[in-house]
């Protein structure tokens, strides 16, 4: 007879069949199992020792063991599928909580899949995505409403980073970015960096320090949350460059921060970066060797 497992209850009802005295080989024939299992099941010392043992033999011979058990499926694949499915239509309410326990302990693995799966496949999905959205435009169009929602920003700082790739623009690192537009759109007390005052929470607009349509770089340095208003006031004009004095902090067309060392002469403009290096940018706009200069953040001043 197979090695059976019992629950707590059926253990106690052994042990109580056992101190009226039923003999082990009775006992084990009531509960379907050979008496070796009864036994173990009476006594604690014995069931421990047990354990114990195919525990160890469990660890010393995993491989054989997946092995055998590979090879088991293998063989017995229909009969098994079969059984599976039998038992997954008879138990739907079991296999729910079974399959909810295991999606919950391998979320990990769940999101490793998916993640694999979607790299794989990449084009059918947004092909299937297309024929989707043709087909149920109403809902397309909530569920889409409902994405904005929860990821403010995000749609905004979509649009400008297509603007950047189309202008060639310097591109940075899209986390910062995002970052900086989920800030300006949810957080509370951001400073507008043109006027100097706070932006209602919601509000805020993000712009480019030097333009992205004179060539300024889509990299968080070059990005500051502004009120709606200032951003309009400031179009795509330049901060005004001529003003820059030694010790000012600057920022440059790829966007890189630094600090002005000399400006005596607007065409030789010294400036020290933060990442360790310097060089001379002529200031001047109409000059042919213009690199463009400008104030880090206005609102400091
Ligand atoms: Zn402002």
């Amino acid at each position: 007879m197979a090695k059976r497992k019992f629950s707590e209850e059926q253990t106690e009802y052994m042990i109580k069949m056992r101190s009226e005295g039923m003999l082990i080989k009775d006992i084990a024939s009531i509960m379907g199992c050979c008496p070796k299992t009864a036994r173990r099941y009476l006594d604690p010392e014995v069931r421990e020792r047990g354990d114990a043992y195919s525990k160890d033999y469990q660890e010393k011979n995993r491989a054989r063991i997946a092995a055998r058990q590979s090879k088991y499926a293998q063989e017995n694949k229909e009969r098994l599928n079969e059984y599976s499915r039998e038992w997954a239509a008879e138990n739907r309410d079991k296999r729910k909580v079974i399959t909810d326990r295991w999606r919950h302990n391998n979320n990990d693995k769940i999101v490793a899949a998916g993640k694999r799966y979607n790299a794989e496949n990449k084009e059918m999905i947004s092909a299937k995505r297309a024929i989707y959205r043709k087909e149920n435009k109403e809902m397309a169009r909530i569920s889409s409403a409902k994405w904005h929602e929860k990821n403010p920003g995000k749609k905004r700082a979509w649009s400008v980073r297509r603007r950047a790739l189309e202008k060639e623009a310097t591109i940075g690192s899209l986390d910062e970015i995002n970052e900086i537009y989920r800030s300006a759109k949810e957080d509370e007390g951001i400073v507008c960096y043109l006027c100097g005052k706070v932006i209602e929470k919601g509000c805020g607009h993000v712009d480019h320090v030097f333009p992205l349509s004179k060539g300024g770089a889509h990299t968080a340095s070059n990005l500051r949350a502004t009120h709606a208003n200032c951003n309009m006031k400031k179009h795509d004009t330049i901060l005004e460059p001529i003003l820059l004095n030694p010790g000012d902090r600057v920022i440059d067309r790829e966007g890189d921060i630094g600090t002005v060392v000399n400006s005596d002469d607007p065409h030789n403009v010294q400036v020290h970066y933060d990442n360790g290096g310097s060089s001379i940018n002529c200031i001047v706009p109409e000059c042919e060797s213009f690199e463009g200069l400008w104030p880090e953040g206005v609102s400091e001043k």
